[in-house]
């Protein structure tokens, strides 16, 4: 049972969704490769970047405390964020998870 009120419940949604919104940008950039310019090439390099400093900020939120519990968001480590990072990130299905093979 959710100890959350409504409204923060509401406001947590709107941060979810706009995290969201800028992936989904991020993931429209790829659609036209092809057709890509100098300029839009730049520019995605530069969301890339970002988002790998995004992603590498989340991690360095969730660290484990002297006692195994994640000092960010109290979970056992690995928390359920860390999990999901790695779970992705690790996909053979997913490009990512091919650079370091
Ligand atoms: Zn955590």
């Amino acid at each position: 049972m959710s100890t959350v009120s409504p409204a923060l419940d509401r406001a947590f949604w709107l941060l979810r969704n706009e995290i969201y919104e800028r992936l989904d940008a991020a993931d429209c950039l790829i659609e036209d490769f092809a057709e890509w310019t100098g300029a839009q090439q730049e520019r995605a390099g530069q969301v890339l970047d970002d988002l790998v400093t995004t992603i590498r900020s989340v991690v360095a939120e969730h660290v484990a405390d002297t006692a195994g519990q994640c000092v960010f968001c109290a979970d056992a480590w690995p928390c359920r964020t860390i999990a999901v990072v790695y779970r992705v990130t690790t996909d053979p299905e997913r490009q990512i998870a091919t650079l370091t093979a």
